[in-house]
């Protein structure tokens, strides 16, 4: 069988279960594996560590699916892991008030790279590298086999595939092809969300908790949601009794859906005003003729991927976050976000402190916020840990 000889101090290390293998931690490849291929994973004692899949581009070589002898990678390995991650999202609360969920997380979930959202009656799946890509046709087939769908939809338009020397991929992989809107509900909240165009799978389903967080603070108040893609926050805040919404976004057809999903849930649209801009300038503008708000929400897009922009990135986050604490009015709530995985929860909240200092507003922190649960953070995996958020009172 093809298979990697791992160097002695590197072998070592994968007791702790960490899934990825950098080239540099791999003595010898023994035989010529193609690209997604598996690998037995050999210690140099030529004990078996477990079983990966191959990637000949990546920095990362080989992301581990077992780490045991007897879990050999293949399709029933495959199944029992799918079937686990997707058995536990619907047997739980997860499905309770909603007909969308995050059902395999990659890497958290022992699956490296594959993300399967289900929004209604449609699947859409991300392969982010070359092992699931090499899977493709058994995944989609198990995934038809654990849960009815109308269609299962490809988008793996994402840029690490290139890394992995992948293309990138859109399109049915089975089933009919999802209309251009699909309706959705989280709890008593619906949303037209479009998987075909709209961002990532078409909807961040890893802040459901957290919208209900901080819809918990809207009440009566003038809120203002920075980077509101199609809704997600606005709609809770007005749900939850805002005054007013006004939401800022750079893209003008995610804010033709905003006023949609205003609608849709019935709720007044004289009370829902919608920005297109750039938020930093938009709230340069704010701060330049006086305007002050209630309550601000800052969900930015990742702003960095690796940790040699760190600098940078935690120069943009004082940035908006600063910009912010100055538009509130006493008392005034900041729910903010970083969903960066190279910025720590402790580094996020060091830059608000500067924020703060330089602000000249006392903030407190009333909240600690993480991702949704359907999106588990695993211990052996701690890169899995990427959304915080704190919902602050700025005094
Ligand atoms: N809060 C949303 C998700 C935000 S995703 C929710 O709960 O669903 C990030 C959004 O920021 C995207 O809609 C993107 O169009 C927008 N965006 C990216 N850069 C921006 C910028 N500089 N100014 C304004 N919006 C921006």
């Amino acid at each position: 069988m093809l298979s990697a000889i791992i160097k002695r101090g590197s072998a070592n290390t994968l007791k702790y279960r960490h899934p990825w293998i950098f080239s540099g931690a791999i003595k010898k490849i023994n035989g010529s594996p193609v690209m997604g291929e598996t690998l037995e994973i050999r210690s140099e004692d030529d004990e078996i560590i477990g079983y990966g899949s191959y990637s000949p581009v990546s920095k990362i070589a080989i992301r581990i699916w077992s780490f045991s002898d007897k879990e050999k990678l293949d399709e029933s390995l495959i199944r029992q892991k799918v079937e686990s991650a997707v058995n536990f999202r619907s047997s739980r609360m997860f499905s309770r008030n909603s007909n969308c969920v995050r059902l395999v997380f990659g890497e958290a979930d022992g699956i490296p790279g594959l993300i399967v959202d289900k929004f209604a009656e449609y699947l859409v799946c991300q392969f982010l590298f070359t092992g699931t890509e090499f899977h493709k046709d058994i995944i989609v087939s198990i995934l038809n086999e654990l849960v009815p769908n109308k269609g299962i939809y490809e988008r793996s338009d994402v840029d690490i595939r290139e890394k992995e020397g992948l293309p990138l991929s859109v399109g049915v992989l089975s089933g009919s092809e999802p209309p251009d809107s699909i309706e959705i509900n989280e709890g008593s909240i619906k949303y037209y969300i479009d998987i075909k165009k709209g961002h990532k799978t078409g909807f961040y389903l890893d802040q459901r908790i957290n919208r209900l967080r901080v819809a918990n603070y809207s009440n009566e108040m003038e809120v203002l949601d920075c980077f509101a893609y199609i809704g997600g926050f606005s709609i809770a805040s007005l749900k939850g009794g805002a005054k007013r919404v006004t939401s800022v976004d750079s893209s003008s057809s995610a804010l033709e859906s905003l006023k949609r999903n205003v609608e849709l849930n019935g709720l007044d649209l004289t009370k829902s005003e919608t920005i297109e801009a750039k938020v930093a300038e938009q709230l340069r503008k704010y701060r330049d003729y006086g305007k002050q708000f209630d309550m601000i929400i800052l969900d930015p897009p990742k702003f960095i991927y690796d940790r040699a922009h760190l600098e940078h990135a935690s120069r943009a986050y004082k940035d908006i976050n600063l910009l912010a604490m100055k538009l509130l009015r006493k008392n005034g709530i900041l729910a903010t976000f970083s969903c960066s995985q190279p910025m720590t929860e402790e580094l996020f909240q060091k830059i608000l402190s500067y924020a703060s200092a330089d602000s000249g507003r006392t903030v407190q922190i009333l909240e600690k916020l993480s991702q949704s649960p359907d999106h588990p953070i695993a211990l052996n995996f701690p890169e899995s840990a990427y959304l915080k958020g704190l919902i602050c009172r700025v005094i």
